[in-house]
């Protein structure tokens, strides 16, 4: 099992071998911003490490909206991130579900999510797999509560989607844990990746803030099953840095080594 965290972008293997992790994720530019990603110079041994390298894509992109001025940028960025996480040999561009505003109907945010991936494929091609990740809030949001996963993978199950499904954002989105993996796999056939996050609120509040692995509002154990039932690789987003990280993720070793056998 591949383990591993959310990391600064300037020197990510660096990142890794501070956490002993396997694998990591990073921006490749500001998550609130609109700038499109520039070439990296390490784009070379990124490719080539035996780290497994997975980008998230900026927290503006939102291929659902009704808002044009919003979904046409976010289907472009979204096209350039995927480019250039392909680039550095990445095996996932991690991507939010995204929502309608309030009012409109919930049916046009899966259909944009349809019309996101045929303009990407009619533009070349996405060259990489983007995970779809649930989300904690909003009541108009594409991939927050299961029912509304089922609708956007019918729109969009014909393109090559993967799904990224964030512990913290299940439980503040008010999915249980328990089981969860079988619900999930029931409508889109794959998990991809797992986000291993503890959250600092409670059950279906709609926040999203993170926590460490054994803080937290959700019984860690539960978490663990979630990853052991998904048998996907995982990240951590959680906070404390390299030591906050190395902690969760030799955690996650502990708990998952006696099935999973040596790394
Ligand atoms: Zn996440």
């Amino acid at each position: 099992m591949r383990i591993g965290a959310h990391v600064d972008p300037t020197d990510p293997l660096a990142e890794a071998t501070a956490r002993a992790a396997d694998a990591v994720q990073f921006f490749l530019s500001d998550p609130q911003g609109w700038k499109t990603p520039q070439p990296r110079a390490d784009a070379e041994t990124l490719s080539s490490a035996d780290v497994d390298v997975y980008v998230h894509a900026p927290y503006v992109i939102n291929v659902a909206t009704g808002n044009n001025r919003i979904r046409i940028p976010s289907r472009k960025l979204l096209l350039a991130h995927a480019k250039a996480a392909t680039a550095i040999g990445a095996k996932g561009l991690v991507v939010h579900g995204g929502h309608v505003n309030a009012g409109d109907d919930p049916a046009t945010g899966f259909d944009n999510w349809r019309k996101a991936l045929s303009y990407a494929a009619e533009s070349g091609g996405l060259g990489l797999p983007i995970l779809i990740e649930n989300t904690a809030g909003g009541e108009n949001a594409c991939a927050r509560r299961l029912d509304a996963l089922a609708r956007l993978w019918d729109a969009v199950g014909d393109h090559e989607v993967g799904f990224c499904l964030d512990t913290c954002h299940a439980h503040a989105g008010g999915e249980e844990l328990l089981g969860l993996v079988d619900r999930v796999k029931a409508i889109t056939g794959r998990i991809d990746l797992v986000h291993a996050n503890n959250s600092k609120d409670g059950f279906g509040s709609g926040r999203d803030r993170h926590d460490n692995l054994s803080a937290g509002t959700i019984d860690p154990d539960l978490v663990v099953a979630v990853i052991r039932a998904a048998g996907a690789p995982v990240i951590v987003e959680t906070p404390g840095g390299a030591e906050g990280q190395g902690g969760d993720i030799a955690y996650l070793r502990g708990q998952l080594d006696g099935e999973t056998g040596a790394r």
